[in-house]
């Protein structure tokens, strides 16, 4: 029987297999393997194919529920040269890391596969993540821009979650967000299942000998908390803390520079209020 390119069935090393959700196992397996080895034609960032526009028999779910894919391989990808922190000999590429990350964007998640790095050398025999501070550090600024995540040990976050948070006016806080975040979600959701449905009801109405059976779309994936959001937040500071000492001296300049009209209130060590004197403030000039 001839299978549909995506469609046959996809092999994925069996750690992998276990990260990787249900819906996006075949068109993974397909577009990086290939005779069980990873192709060498791979790329950054994969969309999975969308729905048929039209059907002639029942759908499954799979199709409409697929996620889209970073492929965080630096050394595969690029062949940059990475060298190991112990003992400086070069690391060389021991495939896809066996744990494939969902991250969390802002209105749907996307998948990371990743792959292990080895040091051969007698003393170490040591295997390191490409998305370690150890390798991330030793790639060029060019390269290093791509990886735009935060990980924390059980969920990943693109930046731009992170980047709402930066802008910390009134109201603007980790639950707000969160709220936000899950209602973007949720209305992407809605959708897909929307569509799924609406390829499957052309069927329900056909005359047929059998009754159709339909297939469950999976199920949503939870947002993390609001804590977990702050955690993160936190964690962005600390990659970005040269930038934020370099803007602090800056606007502390500036309140140096600010007329001896103007009261500076210091309520603590890291606040400041800039009040215009009463009196003074309108007969200046
Ligand atoms: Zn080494």
């Amino acid at each position: 029987m001839e299978t549909a390119p995506g469609s046959e069935p996809g092999w994925l090393p069996a750690k992998l297999m276990g990260t990787i959700p249900p819906q996006d196992q075949k068109w993974i397996s397909s577009a990086l393997w290939k005779n069980k080895r990873l192709r060498t034609d791979l790329k950054l960032w994969y969309d999975p194919s969308e729905p048929a526009l039209i059907y002639h028999q029942a759908p499954a779910p799979e199709r409409f529920f697929t996620h889209r894919l970073l492929l965080w391989m630096p050394y595969h990808l690029w062949r940059v040269r990475l060298s190991c922190p112990v003992c400086g000999k070069q690391l060389t590429g021991y495939g896809a890391h066996k744990r494939a990350r969902q991250v969390l964007d802002v209105d749907r998640y996307y998948l990371m596969i990743t792959e292990t790095l080895w040091c051969s050398s007698a003393g170490c025999k040591t295997s390191y993540i490409s998305t370690s501070k150890t390798i991330l550090d030793q790639l060029d600024l060019a390269h290093r821009m791509e990886f735009r995540l935060i990980l924390t040990r059980k969920y990943a976050c693109d930046i731009r979650v992170i980047r709402f948070l930066r802008e910390r006016t009134l109201g603007n806080s980790p639950s707000r967000l969160v709220r936000q975040v899950r209602e973007n979600h949720s209305e992407e959701w809605l959708k897909r299942v929307c569509r799924y449905l609406g390829a499957c009801s052309d069927f329900v109405v056909q005359p047929s000998l059998h009754p159709i059976k339909f297939h469950e779309p999976p199920k949503p994936v939870a947002i993390p908390s609001h804590r977990w959001m702050l955690a993160v937040y936190g964690r962005d500071i600390l990659s970005r803390m040269d930038h934020i000492k370099a803007s602090i001296t800056s606007t502390f300049g500036n309140i140096l520079k600010i007329d001896s009209t103007k009261k500076v209130n210091i309520f603590n060590s890291c606040h400041f209020k800039i009040l215009p004197h009463k009196q003074t403030s309108k007969i200046q000039h």
